[in-house]
């Protein structure tokens, strides 16, 4: 036998009230009962976007919520400002291409956060922008984006601000109203606790003048149409009915812990990890914007980064994530996002101590488990 822990970006572990919740029998969508079930999500999810706005469920990963932002926003030759630092950052250049929307791009080192200002300078030397695509927490390496600094700057302008929170959303702060955020997407598997399978979609007012004007082609995607559907407490197409049953669970579980100490926890999970790297001589790959929802190291001279992943995987069940793209086998990433806690972190931190000590690596046992646990007893 062999127990799993799964300590990877997305998805997270199932809290047991989640999973319990999808064995029920499936209930038919418009009925009262479902739509009773459609008013909790709603509201639940208001509060963990900390928005009074409407926030749209789709039957789609979180990539198609971020799509959904696209086709709803503009009209063929329209132009948006993409901050790409990872390969979450390029998605949104990627589907700007798809649709036909002119994409100007602020390309950030990776491992870096943007400049704020340099978003400032971009709105004011091409006023034909009309949004503004940025990550929260940019997965691929572990750094978080000052969302609020570039609210203060979009807010003032003709442009909308879109963010994707597909990992952050309900474990790190984002005030969706307060920061000035007009679109906010996420997705089910990531801090919300969930299989993945739903997409999560927020629009201010100033975004919905957009929606009206958008001419590109849509049609499950048509936030008019989800809108219309949400005023009757209804959804246009048949949602996925068993994953808003199990949202209702997670999302109360959320607001049963309060988003503060949900927030408390997960920076305190990265503190400790943080800790555990250092102890290790693994050098952060993002040491000043590190999010508290992923941690990136960079893999030691001379060991294998893949091998590494592989093994904590294959021989003791501990799935952590390697790097994408360009940083395939040179980092590894080490999550603390959603139903994890102090215990999750000390074991998947005692599997990496062990299968480097095997793969050779020099450094003193248990400094890593030590360090993170005295951050935990802080
Ligand atoms: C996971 C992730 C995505 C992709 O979401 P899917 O659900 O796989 O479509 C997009 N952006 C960020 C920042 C992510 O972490």
């Amino acid at each position: 036998m062999r127990k799993n822990y799964l300590l990877t970006p997305g998805p997270t572990p199932l809290p047991p009230e989640v999973r319990a919740a999808m064995a029920r029998p499936i209930i038919h969508h418009r009925t009262p009962q479902f739509q009773e079930v459609l008013k909790q999500a709603n509201e639940g999810l208001k509060y963990v976007f900390q928005t009074t706005g409407d926030v749209f469920m789709l039957a789609s990963s979180g990539t198609g919520a971020m799509e959904a932002a696209v086709v709803n926003l503009f009209s063929a030759g329209d132009t948006a400002l993409v901050i790409q630092a990872g390969k979450f950052g390029e998605r949104w250049t990627e589907l700007c291409k798809a649709y036909g929307v002119v994409a100007e791009v602020i390309d950030v080192e990776w491992g870096k956060a943007v400049d704020p200002a340099k978003i400032q300078a971009a709105l004011k030397a091409n006023p034909k922008i009309k949004a503004v695509f940025t990550t929260l927490c940019e997965t691929s390496t572990g750094v978080v984006c000052d969302i609020e600094a570039i609210g203060k700057i979009v807010k003032d302008t003709p442009a909308v601000l879109v963010v994707d929170a597909i990992s952050g959303l309900g474990a790190i702060d984002l005030k969706t109203d307060a920061w000035a955020c007009d679109m906010v997407i996420s997705g089910s598997q990531k801090g919300l606790m969930l299989p993945p399978g739903l997409g999560f979609i927020s629009a201010s007012p100033k975004a919905f003048k957009l929606i009206e004007a958008s001419k590109l082609p849509k049609y499950y995607y048509d936030l008019k149409k989800a809108k219309k559907a949400l005023e009757k407490t209804d959804t246009p197409f048949t949602p996925a009915i068993t994953l808003i049953i199990a949202l209702v669970e997670a999302l109360k579980m959320i607001k049963q812990d309060g988003l503060e100490n949900i927030f408390a926890r997960h920076k305190k999970m990265a503190d400790a990890t943080r800790a555990a790297m250092k102890a290790l001589g693994l050098e952060l790959f993002a040491p000043t914007a590190a999010s508290d929802v992923v941690t990136a190291s960079k893999v030691p001279a001379g060991i294998d980064g893949e091998k590494l992943v592989k093994t904590m995987r294959d021989t003791y069940g501990v799935t952590i994530a390697g790097g994408q793209a360009e940083l395939k086998g040179k980092v590894i990433r080490f999550a603390h996002m959603g139903y994890i806690e102090e215990f999750d972190i000390i074991a998947g931190i005692s599997c990496l101590e062990k299968v480097l000590a095997q793969m050779g690596y020099k450094f003193q046992m248990g400094s890593a488990v030590k360090a993170a646990e005295e951050v935990f007893l802080k």
